[in-house]
């Protein structure tokens, strides 16, 4: 089918544009220059301040802007051009990619990709960490492989919380009022030509869901939205922040996700081949299309084994707390009436015992609705997001799945990620094409060919991207500082911290407690002497958020903000406010090494790390999650071993220690260990096989064809074909599979 899925939309913010330069409209409404670099330099040509305050297309566009003087420049209008032209040429060309050809064009219709929150770019707040960047990344790649694909999620006006930390190190939170009309995102446009919306009954009243569209590329993904004048106060802020703490308010939420978002998918007369689960929050996707086929005139049981068919699924969490479970007493009187149709005609009815007996957990528990069970019981095929992962889910989910999860470990975009001046050295010496990656081709396996670029070459464009991670980061404490009332002198000091020449570390993630984000201060004293060292001096940058509700996680944030205060690590430990997809671009391009120690085996995959190894940034790291089985030896180092002590606080202890050996014994000395050019010829070597062995293989190129192959394929009744052969076949499909 035609790789590209339309979503008619209404005409968005109606600032005007020179006839000469309507593209930048179409532009500014793609996220397509989210991960092309010269597009976002074209909008900050438009407006640089504007650019920098908004970092936001449609925002910019809809300033005062001196159009004359872009008109009458020369270099101007030949950037446009060529962006534009790029930009064409990209939307124009999916059929030829060798994944549609190999895996999509047989596909009777898209793809639908279900996720509570996507992470495109950080002025779009419509995500909170890992599995929203991921779905970000997923979406941006099917994009570029021209898989048919539509994703579905929510539009939280209010986003995820901005965080500060105040002088005592306190996290405080602040919820931002997104202004829609300035978000790059257009109103789905129904049948009749007016706004979309789609009815989702709750008990007493019907909400209407506004469906909005945010394109990404070829991919568009719907967002749905309770905050309209249709709906009664109280419903309106259903859809405003991420994860809602309320059990009721959040059964409404997952509700409109799963239930709104197939209505969205048929009122836009959308047919897809599969549906795809990415994480519980969506589950009652499945419920709603049983339904569909009881009202369609199917038995009950054959409704259910008709979704169970083309549904598939992705589990993200071994922590018991990630998985989303409701009192089946909240489930039956909120969504009860809507699943059983109510004694209205033609509704369906799918009665909420049986829906509530498919979700009950791999406890047993009858009192509790299971996401994550529900889900693994209504879907054809299910993942887990690593190997290591895949394992502790098939022993913890083996009550519940008929058969075992698969291990299809994460990936990241690497055009969104990789740093452009690495980027650069890529294409010129080893012939890459990093929007286009293909293992099958010998310009794909340009990885293979890193011993090519020269080593000062390499670390040129390190040292590049370590600076500009400098500067930014001084800015960002500048003002932290400054609003905590620091003297002048304080705030002068800290122009030059962060210098590039010392071995950085790198640490930023969600502050779980898992992941031990302290574990580094088990020892200051230990710590102190390789922070101080006199000639071999280390430092370390930390940022991430804890969930509002999180108060250990919270506590650790203030642990690590009081130590970077202390007489003792003051001027080498830095935490920045406010972790978001900027942040850690700076961080995974610009520091040296990417430290990990979550408790194992607590990590699922993390996709940090992948984001840190793609740039040549090395990790250090427990063998965990990607880092399992992406640890090959000679590409960075692992944090003990794989065994784990019953004893947690022993366990800390263990690793910590390990972690300071590795620090003292083999990570500082090669990081200073140079060549009479001042080249730390070890430490290069080190980073090109960081590159190599990742760059492919924690990609979301390689994710994306793992997921076509081993889940979407089957589940569109596809086979999934021979490369040699070409295209694939049709499957005889069997009755209730
Ligand atoms: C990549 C990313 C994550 C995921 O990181 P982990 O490795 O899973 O901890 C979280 N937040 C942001 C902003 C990211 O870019």
């Amino acid at each position: 089918m035609d790789p590209a899925v339309r979503v008619p939309t209404l005409p968005g913010a109606s600032f005007r544009l020179p006839p000469q330069l309507e593209g930048l409209r179409r532009l500014a409404y793609n996220l397509y220059w989210s991960w092309h670099p010269e597009a976002r330099v074209l909008f900050s040509y438009v407006d640089s301040a504007g650019w920098a305050r908004y970092r936001n297309p449609v925002a910019v566009l809809s300033g005062s802007i001196q159009w004359s003087d872009h008109l009458a420049s020369t270099a101007f209008m030949a950037e446009y051009h060529d962006v534009i032209r790029d930009f064409d040429r990209y939307l124009a060309n999916g059929r030829e990619h060798w994944f549609h050809r190999l895996h999509a064009r047989d596909l009777d219709g898209p793809i639908a990709y279900f996720c509570a929150e996507y992470g495109f770019y950080e002025s779009l707040g419509i995500y909170s960490g890992g599995l929203g960047v991921l779905a970000g990344d997923h979406a941006k790649t099917a994009s570029d492989m021209a898989l048919p694909f539509i994703g579905v999620g929510l539009l939280y006006r209010k986003g995820y919380f901005r965080q500060t930390i105040d002088a005592d190190g306190h996290q405080e939170h602040a919820y931002p009022d997104y202004d829609v009309s300035r978000l790059p995102i257009l109103r789905a446009q129904g049948v009749d030509g007016e706004p979309l919306l789609v009815p989702v009954e709750l008990p007493g009243r019907t909400l209407q869901v506004a469906v909005w569209c945010v394109q990404v590329g070829r991919v568009p993904v719907l967002l749905l939205d309770t905050d309209i004048p249709e709906n009664d106060e109280s419903d309106r802020p259903i859809s405003h922040i991420l994860y809602v703490r309320g059990r009721e308010m959040r059964l409404h939420q997952e509700l409109v996700l799963g239930v709104g978002g197939v209505r969205a998918i048929r009122a836009l007369g959308i047919a897809p081949a599969a549906w795809h689960l990415n994480e519980g929050h969506s589950a009652f996707l499945l419920a709603e299309r049983a339904r569909e086929y009881v009202a369609g005139g199917l038995p009950l049981e054959e409704a259910l084994a008709r979704v169970r068919r083309d549904s598939v699924f992705t589990i993200h969490t071994p922590v018991s707390a990630g998985n989303e479970r409701f009192e089946v007493d909240l489930v039956r009187r909120v969504a009860g009436p809507l699943l059983d149709g109510d004694g209205r005609p033609n509704t369906g009815g799918v009665p909420v015992e049986r829906i509530l007996e498919l979700g009950r957990g791999n406890d047993g528990d009858a009192g509790q609705f299971d996401m994550t069970a529900f889900s693994l019981r209504l879907t054809n095929g299910a993942n887990a997001v690593s190997k290591l992962h895949a394992v502790t889910a098939n022993a913890t989910w083996q009550a519940v799945v008929s058969k075992p999860i698969l291990g299809i470990t994460n990936g990241i975009h690497t055009p969104t990620w990789v740093g452009t001046p690495l980027r650069e050295l890529l294409e010129r010496y080893l012939n890459a094409d990093l929007d286009n990656l293909d293992e099958t081709t010998d310009r794909g396996r340009f990885w293979e060919r890193i011993d090519r670029i020269p080593a000062p070459e390499l670390w040129a464009a390190h040292m590049r991207q370590k600076r500009e991670l400098a500067i930014f980061a001084r800015g960002r404490l500048r003002s932290q500082f400054a609003r905590h009332g620091e003297a002048p002198s304080v705030l002068e000091e800290l122009d030059s911290v962060l210098d590039p020449e010392v071995l950085t570390i790198g640490f930023a993630r969600r502050f779980a407690t898992y992941k031990r984000a302290a574990l580094l201060f088990t020892d200051i004293a230990r710590l102190a002497r390789l922070l101080w060292d006199a000639d071999r001096p280390l430092q370390v940058v930390f940022a991430g958020k804890a969930h509002p509700a999180d108060r250990p996680g919270q506590q650790v944030i203030q642990e690590i903000f009081t130590r970077s205060r202390s007489p003792e690590l003051r001027g080498r430990v830095f935490i920045l406010e406010d972790y978001d997809m900027r942040i850690a671009r700076f961080l995974v391009q610009g520091v040296d090494v990417w430290l990990n120690n979550p408790r194992r085996p607590l990590e699922a995959s993390g996709t940090s790390g992948m984001k840190a190894a793609a740039n040549g940034v090395i990790n250090v790291s427990v063998l965990d999650g990607w880092w399992d089985e992406g640890y090959t030896g000679d590409n960075g180092w692992a944090i003990g071993g794989r065994e784990t002590k019953p004893d947690e606080a022993a366990q800390d202890w263990a690793d910590a220690m390990d972690l300071y050996r590795l620090l003292e014994e083999e990570i500082v000395p090669r990081y200073y260990d140079r060549d009479p050019q001042g080249l730390p010829l070890a430490w290069i070597e080190t980073m090109r096989r960081s590159i190599s062995s990742t760059i492919w293989r924690f990609s979301t190129t390689r994710m994306l064809r793992d997921y076509a192959e081993q889940l979407y394929l089957p589940a569109a009744g596809l086979e999934v074909p021979d490369p040699a052969a070409g295209a694939p076949r049709r499957q005889i499909i069997t009755e209730a599979g």
